[in-house]
């Protein structure tokens, strides 16, 4: 039996916080105990009961001060986009012919492939994202790069193989036949193998025809439990494009509802400029929009409008990712503080702890796994992180003034980025201090 005990302040939610005083929606623990056995949460809540039903050799590490959360989750990400991030392009359509469909033509190299599945696991861990819904390339080698490191991790991931067939270059371009083919695949060769889900992966509407969005259609409909996931409306030119090619559709998110993509499985990163019409269709059929803001700031696609959609009478599902490539940062504080931007220049606001909320249970909630992940409820699993508010020099000066926890989290918020993740544990081992010891550059510091 492998069992270990954390201390520290213990913050998980259990509903999405209604306003900055809704203390009925998290739960804090200012002396907490977190016991882990064999990779799942056995016990949480105050540190003298939950020591007093711990085994007799349980391993204990003190990380008081701090705030232990579950482990941050990233619903929007391409792996193979590690060396396009900070790419220097106008738009969208340029940043992708001009940078990504160049570097993701490498990832038919298996080498290539498992050299960035590592350092891309390397980072989420060190940044505190302990599951991530990921695009891999076209290439089916990628996918099996990216969920064998997922199995060598431990960790809960959701990847797929890129579906594209057309308007991209032919070294990047599958067919609707072998994009079928490879998924099924992938589904049997991965899916539910270690903690690893297979998502059904049309990269967007301009990058597959109709037979290939066909059989996408086909894999949703033969595997109704996994994820569906693509792209919509994040830019001007792409949506007009994607008019262009799809004249018999109502509009960019009807494309999808014909080939029977939409559901509450599915994620749709950007959904920037939707009609209302549009965001209705997202709101009856259950499908999540997937908020990006670091990517959509630096592409200039446009203000994600969270009052529009979260205001609906059937509001739309709404997650909060990263992005990587065309997001800049790995870190959900650094999305958080973005996200919070893009909202002020609407004249809206995200309280810190929505903020919070929406990167552990609420994304975990948009992607239906909140029974295990997302929270520090017995019975899940052990993917949990260290947070230190004094991280740095200029939080610790500013933490002197922080008298409540919303502050203290808005600070994290706001100043925070990998430097205050001080643990991170995946399925109950200890990951970042282990990336340290391994002799892989570990940043500025770990924080301990
Ligand atoms: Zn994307």
């Amino acid at each position: 039996m492998n069992a270990i005990l954390l201390r520290g302040r213990l913050l998980s939610f259990v509903d999405r916080p209604a306003a900055i005083d809704d203390a009925r929606s998290y739960r804090y623990e200012s002396d907490g105990g977190l016991l882990m056995v064999d990779g799942r949460i056995a016990a949480s809540g105050p540190y003298a009961s939950v020591k007093a039903s711990s085994p007799a050799d349980v391993e204990e590490v003190d990380h008081r001060p701090h705030l232990i959360l579950p482990g941050f989750i990233d619903p929007h990400v391409h792996f193979p986009q590690m060396q396009v991030i900070a790419s220097y392009a106008g738009s969208l359509l340029e940043w992708l012919n001009t940078y990504t469909f160049v570097e993701e033509q490498r990832f038919a190299d298996q080498d290539h492939a498992g050299r960035i599945a590592s350092a891309f696991f390397d980072e989420l861990i060190r940044h505190g994202t302990t599951t991530a819904a990921a695009y891999c390339s076209v290439h089916k080698a990628s996918a099996d790069a990216f969920f064998a490191e997922s199995m060598r991790r431990g960790t809960c991931m959701i990847a797929g193989k890129v579906m594209m067939d057309r308007n991209a270059p032919d070294a990047l371009r599958d067919t609707a036949e072998s994009a079928y083919d490879e998924t099924r695949a992938l589904i049997a060769e991965w899916h539910g193998k270690g903690r690893n889900h297979v998502a059904i992966t049309p990269r967007f509407a301009i990058t597959s025809s109709r037979e290939e969005m066909e059989a996408a259609g086909a894999l949703a409909r033969e595997f109704p439990h996994l994820h569906v996931q693509t792209h919509l409306s994040e830019n001007a030119a792409e949506i007009a494009f994607t008019r262009e090619l799809y004249p018999e559709a109502a509009d960019y998110t009807d494309v999808y509802a014909r080939f029977g993509l939409l559901g509450p499985k599915s994620l749709l990163g950007h959904c920037i400029h939707l009609s209302d019409r549009e965001a209705d269709a997202l709101a009856e059929s259950g499908s999540v929009a997937v908020f990006c803001p670091t990517s959509n700031l630096f592409l200039g696609s446009g203000l994600f409008d969270h009052a529009r959609l979260s205001g609906r009478p059937t509001p739309v599902r709404i997650a909060i990712a990263t992005d990587v490539g065309g997001g800049t940062s790995y870190s959900m504080l650094r999305t958080l503080d973005e996200g919070y931007k893009v909202l002020q220049l609407q004249g809206q606001r995200l309280n810190p702890l929505e903020s919070f909320y929406r990167i552990t249970l609420g994304n975990a909630r948009a992607l239906g796994l909140e029974g295990s992940i997302g929270t520090l409820n017995t019975g899940t699993d052990g993917d949990v992180i260290v947070l230190d508010a004094s991280a740095t020099p200029a939080m610790r000066l500013r933490m002197e003034t922080v008298a409540t926890l919303a502050e203290e989290l808005f600070l994290l918020q706001t100043m925070g980025d990998d430097r205050a993740v001080s643990e991170v544990y995946v399925a109950g081992n200890a990951a970042k201090s282990v990336l340290a010891t391994n002799g892989i550059n570990n940043g500025s510091g770990t924080g301990r």
